[in-house]
């Protein structure tokens, strides 16, 4: 079994996860540029964070046989500190890397001016750059968020089909999977989605434009989640090829419309990368 965790956060994770993620199947990763917690105060310690995902981390994922690629953005939460609203003008070099196959993570938290000023900002950078977007939803106050979210992107004029929305449960998976954008889902240890509702909503909506994710990052979260899905999608009647298609091929289709997914098997990659033959999308 191949998997791709579309959205997780490395930086936050030991080379123990990277291990038990490699022998549960996973071999391809994107890491989005998140919040780290400890709120931020200038510009560039978010471009010494992004380069950390540029550099350090893919070396890191390389040595367990992970590849690994990332989205970068300035964050939702961080949008609405003042400090931090240079990144903006910092990004349109750092979206040229080969190695940013989206911009994200954007989207709305407290859905403030500051924010949607910022993900406004941000799809336009997307559409200059020819990168898909990784948005995400607020966790309070969901379907809302999700519905203004969706009104932003069909503003914007962006295809929806280079669009992910994330962290989506079974009360926003409707307006999403009727707006033409991709469908991501967060399954944590004990909020959000359990792998249970997950097979459920995939037996519901079918198994197109779905995305599986752990985003295991700093917070209570479980890498291995999407292995987790895979086994109560098989366990559930779904076949070999669906779980493929969920956990592997759309990830691989999404992120691949970057055309900077390197997915080749090469010297970076551990011992059982041997025979996989995808290379860019
Ligand atoms: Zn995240």
């Amino acid at each position: 079994m191949r998997i791709f965790d579309p959205h997780i956060h490395m930086t936050s994770r030991t080379t123990d996860d990277y291990q038990r993620m490699h022998a549960a199947g996973v071999r391809a990763v994107v890491e989005p540029a998140f919040w780290l917690g400890q709120p931020r105060t200038n510009v560039g310690s978010f471009l010494d964070y992004f380069d950390a995902l540029l550099g350090w981390e893919p070396y890191r994922a390389a040595q367990y046989g992970i590849h690994h690629h990332c989205a970068l953005a300035l964050n939702p939460k961080e949008a609405n500190d003042p400090r931090c609203a240079g990144v903006l003008a910092e990004l349109p070099r750092y979206l040229l890397k080969d190695s940013v196959v989206a911009v994200g993570e954007v989207g709305y938290d407290s859905m403030t001016a500051e924010e949607e000023r910022a993900f406004e900002a941000q799809l336009a950078l997307a559409q200059e750059n020819d990168l898909p977007v990784l948005v995400h939803t607020p966790h309070r106050d969901k379907a809302a968020g999700t519905r203004r979210t969706l009104d932003v992107v069909r503003a914007a004029g962006i295809p929806p089909v280079r669009v992910l929305i994330d962290h989506l449960n079974e009360m926003t998976v409707g307006m999403v999977a009727d707006s033409g954008c991709w469908m991501g889902f967060s399954i944590y240890p004990d909020t959000k989605m359990d792998p249970d509702r997950m097979v459920a909503l995939l037996k519901e909506y079918g198994t197109d434009r779905m995305l599986v994710n752990s985003a295991a990052d700093w917070g209570r979260s479980d890498p291995l989640k999407t292995r987790q899905v895979a086994d109560v999608m098989l366990a559930a009647g779904f076949g070999e090829d669906d779980v493929d298609q969920v956990l592997w091929r759309n990830p691989v289709a999404f992120y691949g419309q970057s055309g900077r997914l390197d997915l080749a098997a090469g010297s970076e990659a551990g011992p059982d990368y041997a025979g996989n033959t995808i290379k860019r999308g």
